[in-house]
């Protein structure tokens, strides 16, 4: 039995086969006076090889990645993988069952929860739990979102850097091989309490992707997903080998990008399509005034050349709203250094 706070499993994650549990967590409401908060989990362990822990519905309104793995859980069995896969399709299960980003139970975002605490509400335990007990069983981590109901992204893996450079050339390596149309790459985030960090400071390699968006299912942005998972479990060695991706292309969502964000409240026309290749003073968004027919409140150009790699779906907007996100484009051979 593996416990982390009121979080335990009785599921063996350790020995060959093929199985499936809960990680059940204890939680008094209305709803769970006499039940148990379920996150399911499955586990196949084939012959020696590395472990890939693959996590989806972090944000519960996110489906790409959950459908991926409940593919992958049909797809594979113990004889036909040199390794181990740990599933868990539905990280935070209330919020998946409540299509919302966030947990209904606690408003905990679990990609803002680790590496998690016993005292933290469902959310935060399922985090520990996954940072005590499945983190240090893994040689890989990939953890699947999409935009969610409130965005679309570029379909994309996500690379996080940080002070080593070992895990960072690892974890490039790896993003080349998951060939996504675009990598995002970012610093990691000391304090944010995201996944990303949790993994690299267990210096345990880590991928997260962001597949579609809008809170609804992308055939393509699934089988696109599907196609890089196979990619990455054929470079570790867990599978034969698969067709080779076209090179993904960097764009930088640090410093260098920048959030195009609504100044009045309106109703916004966008110039641009998602993916678009902008230049300095492209015209970005037109915002209308809602309840003035006939009078523009502003007008958005981009200040610098980019890819538009984020994009609001909502097009009614209040200040502090962000339109989309213009991220330049690094050349491959200069990720490391950016
Ligand atoms: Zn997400």
């Amino acid at each position: 039995m593996l416990i982390f706070g009121s979080a335990r499993s009785s599921v063996d994650f350790d020995s060959p086969g093929k199985r499936t549990g809960m990680i059940t967590l204890e939680h008094s409401d209305n709803q769970f006076a006499f039940s148990s908060v379920c996150v399911p989990v499955g586990v196949i362990c084939g012959g020696p090889g590395p472990t890939v822990l693959l996590t989806a519905g972090s944000h519960g309104d996110e489906y790409e990645g959950q459908v991926i793995l409940h593919h992958l859980m049909q797809m594979f069995e113990p004889e036909n993988l040199s390794g181990r896969l740990i599933l868990l399709p539905a990280l935070n299960a209330p919020a998946v069952r409540d299509r919302s980003r966030v947990s209904p139970l606690d408003q905990g975002n679990m990609n803002r929860s680790f590496p998690g605490s016993a005292g933290a509400g469902p959310t935060g335990t399922i985090a520990g739990f996954v940072d005590a007990h499945l983190i240090p069983r893994a040689d890989v981590v990939v953890d699947f979102h999409s935009g969610g109901t409130a965005t679309q992204y570029v379909d994309c893996c996500f690379l996080c850097l940080g002070s080593d450079a070992v895990l960072n050339q690892a974890n490039l390596e790896m993003a080349k091989v998951f060939g996504a149309p675009f990598t995002m790459v970012c610093p990691i985030n000391g304090t944010g309490g995201d996944f990303d960090t949790a993994a690299y400071h267990q210096q345990t390699r880590f991928l997260a992707c962001e597949l579609g968006g809008l809170g609804r299912f992308s055939k393509r942005s699934f089988e696109i997903g599907l196609q890089a998972t196979l990619r990455l479990l054929a470079y570790l060695g867990l599978i034969a080998d698969q067709t080779d991706a076209q090179p993904t292309r960097f764009i930088d969502i640090g410093d260098r990008s920048v959030h195009v964000t609504a100044r009045h409240h309106g109703l916004a026309q966008f110039h641009v399509r998602l993916g678009d290749v902008v230049t300095k003073g492209v015209h970005l968004a037109t915002v209308y005034d809602l309840h003035n027919f006939g009078i523009i409140q502003d007008e958005l150009y981009s200040d610098r050349d980019g890819i538009v790699a984020i994009k609001r779906r909502n097009p009614v907007v209040d200040p502090g709203d962000h339109l989309c996100l213009v991220a330049p484009e690094i050349p491959a051979g200069d990720v490391l250094g950016s």
